[in-house]
């Protein structure tokens, strides 16, 4: 357990922040890949096979506002993956070999969508896996980053952050500010975030209601497409807990899915149009 007053980061309630700093409602998604990874799929879907591998793209979104934008997760910070002590400190190399393509995948694209970083009023991370908090380095301190009570007592608590896949500098550093949420959360007008742990102790989804439709952000309660329409919770889960937890999430995000206009986006699924697109179309 690390002592509270080795906390780097500003860390504040939800119910004492200033309201985020976007007018409106959402208007828009910008979807970005922002890396890959191999993930057995006994990984992604509990029951899989833990012999076949697939290429799983590390994905974010950008939630456009009138005025202002949210990122919701945000791949690796790629200093970290591309250093190879970094990645002997921080993970089982071994057996995990995360890619980021060349640049900064996700500076790049958000560059190309025409989004201003100086227009980002914050950011919210599914969960606090590393292949989800790497844009983290880019906030400034009125830039919060929001996440689960539960999931950044996780991060404090955890001793052994490496088997855990968190690197906790992405989210304890000076000149961070974490807001912590509890459970399901309306963060702004047509922006909310459910409460889908399982995966780890605090995992959330994010649901952007847009003009027409609503789009769930799933996170790694579904991996991939398969999770939801057979409504097959993910495999890799925290804690004795973690099982019926991550089934009851896949649960509600499967119902979410069935009602008319509603679509639920899985985070790691090569196939998934939106990241499909991206794939295709980058030379
Ligand atoms: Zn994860």
């Amino acid at each position: 357990m690390t002592a509270p007053g080795a906390v780097r980061s500003a860390v504040r309630e939800h119910s004492e922040s200033p309201a985020l700093a976007v007018d409106g409602r959402p208007r828009a998604l910008v979807p970005m890949v922002v890396g890959y990874e191999p993930i057995a799929e006994a990984v992604s879907v509990a029951g899989g096979s833990r012999f076949r591998y697939l290429l799983e793209p590390v994905t974010a979104v950008a939630v456009v506002f009138d005025r202002g934008w949210i990122l919701v997760d945000g791949g690796f910070d790629p200093r970290r993956v591309r250093d190879a002590a970094a990645r002997v400190a921080g993970f089982d190399y071994e057996n995990y070999t995360p890619i980021v393509p060349p640049g900064d995948p996700l500076t790049d694209q958000a560059a190309e969508a025409g989004l201003e970083w100086s227009e980002l009023a914050a950011a919210v991370v599914t969960h606090a896996h590393f292949d989800h908090t790497g844009a983290a380095r880019l906030l400034r301190p009125d830039q919060p980053l929001l996440l689960q009570r539960r999931e950044w007592e996780h991060v404090r608590d955890t001793d052994d952050a490496r088997s855990h896949f968190l690197f906790r500098d992405d989210l304890d550093r000076p000149g961070l500010t974490l807001v912590l949420l509890d459970g399901d959360t309306q963060l702004a007008s047509g922006l909310g975030v459910i409460d889908t742990r399982g995966h780890t102790p605090g995992h959330q989804s994010v649901v952007v209601e847009l003009p027409g439709r609503t789009v769930v952000l799933a996170g790694d309660a579904a991996d991939l497409r398969v999770n939801v329409a057979a409504c097959r919770p993910c495999g890799s889960v925290v804690g004795p807990d973690g099982s019926a937890e991550a089934d009851r999430a896949i649960r509600r995000l499967a119902e979410l899915d069935a009602l008319p206009d509603v679509e639920v986006w899985p985070a790691h699924d090569p196939d998934w149009e939106p990241w499909r697109r991206i794939i295709d179309s980058r030379g």
